[in-house]
């Protein structure tokens, strides 16, 4: 059994090279992202949190005028700990293992977090940041990012922020097309292309019945600009061109090795400025680059996780988590954007299940689901300018 993927771009952005471009970038171009979640992030050195203070000291910037040594320096990411975090989130904190592992709940929310860990597990939902927990002075201390910009808008959307209007116009895009097949299981002569179509045409039909505005990419078996690179910039700038309120890519995956184990959902937002995507474990300076999809980073995380919640609901498949990473698809979108991994094409038993149009509508069905929630919520929180204040 042979997997090709057509459209593996190298990423050709170096370390110094702040502010390059990252367009050559692929979605779905790559073995699959997931390190083992035991797997610590390696950090450049990380500040020490101080006592009373959630918020680390930012970096001292160089003197100006003398000649800087050439190991580069990263902007220290800003640590709250995991009292004052709880405090955010609204969640009683207990300690499992001091300093190690805490339980934070509410009613309806259990969170359980643990030192050096990216993952999370959220209501029984894998949930990946963007850099591990760090374990000082029997506290944990998470990102300000990751609390802000994942746990709130998971755990208290209302906190995000202004609402800019009810979601009603949706772009749907199916990954690859022409030339470009995406995952081929050559033993079941399946290409990607054909599923991600399909199943966007499904999802279309049903989100138009529940009264949304629905815009495809493509509508047929084409790629839409020669290039690699043009053809996902033009995808994004669809959503730009019709307003859109959301953007969903939809693909379906596949490995080279562990075939047989490697299965399931993943749904994907883009990754925060200042972290490192997933299927990286360091940080490097062209993190630093601010992107359009950063505009929604919050709203990203809350869309992702509406319809990761409903597509486990729905499809009972393994979970293989809310995970981000700097798709170039994702990256260009200036509205509400995520990625859909809709199982694996390389699992001969899942590649076999996708190929029937009855999994493809259960998919469809789910991530219609998903945007459901994702709009009810925003309703809850009420029209523009009308939203709650942290
Ligand atoms: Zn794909």
């Amino acid at each position: 059994m042979k997997f090709r993927c057509v459209r593996q771009v190298a990423l050709g952005v170096g370390l110094l090279l702040v502010g390059q471009s990252l367009a050559g970038q692929e979605p779905g171009g790559r073995s699959a992202p997931t390190r083992p979640s035991s797997l610590s992030r390696v950090e450049v050195p990380p500040p020490t949190p101080r006592a009373n203070k959630s918020v680390a000291a930012p970096a001292v910037p160089a003197p100006a005028g003398r000649k800087q040594a050439t190991t580069p320096r990263f902007p220290d990411p800003e640590w709250v700990n995991i009292t004052t975090a709880a405090r955010r989130l609204g969640l009683k904190l207990d300690w499992k293992v001091r300093g190690r592992e805490a339980l934070l709940t509410d009613k309806a929310t259990r969170l359980e977090v643990a030192a050096d860990r990216i993952e999370v597990d959220l209501n029984g939902q894998r949930i990946f940041l963007g850099q591990a927990l760090l374990p000082r002075g029997g506290e944990l201390f998470v990102t300000k990012i990751d609390l802000e910009r994942c746990l709130v808008p998971l755990v208290r959307p209302a906190l995000i922020g202004n609402v800019k209007r009810r979601p009603q116009v949706i772009v749907i895009d199916p990954g690859h097309g022409g030339p470009d097949k995406g995952m081929i299981n050559e033993r079941l002569n399946l290409f990607e292309k054909t599923f991600t179509l399909d199943t966007s045409q499904r999802l279309k039909k049903i989100l138009e019945a529940r009264g949304w505005k629905v815009v495809l990419t493509r509508n047929d078996d084409r790629q839409l600009k020669p290039s690699k690179a043009d053809d996902l910039r033009r995808r994004a700038e669809i959503a730009d061109e019709v307003e859109a309120d959301v953007f969903v890519s939809i693909h379906f995956n596949a490995v080279e090795d562990q075939v047989e184990k490697v299965r399931g959902l993943e749904v994907f937002r883009f990754t925060p400025q200042h972290q490192p995507p997933i299927s990286r474990a360091m940080r490097r300076l062209d993190d630093a680059q601010l992107s359009p999809g950063n505009g929604n980073d919050a709203w990203n995380s809350l869309l992702a996780h509406s319809i990761q919640n409903a597509m486990l609901t729905r499809l009972k498949l393994e979970d293989r988590g809310f995970k981000h990473e700097r798709f170039a698809v994702l990256r260009l979108v200036s509205c509400p954007a995520v990625l859909i991994e809709g199982g694996f094409m390389s699992n001969m038993s899942e590649a076999k299940q996708i190929a029937t149009p009855a999994y493809r509508q259960r998919l469809a069905e789910a991530i219609a689901d998903g945007l459901s929630d994702y709009r009810s919520t925003l309703e809850k929180l009420g029209p523009a300018g009308k939203a709650a204040t942290p």
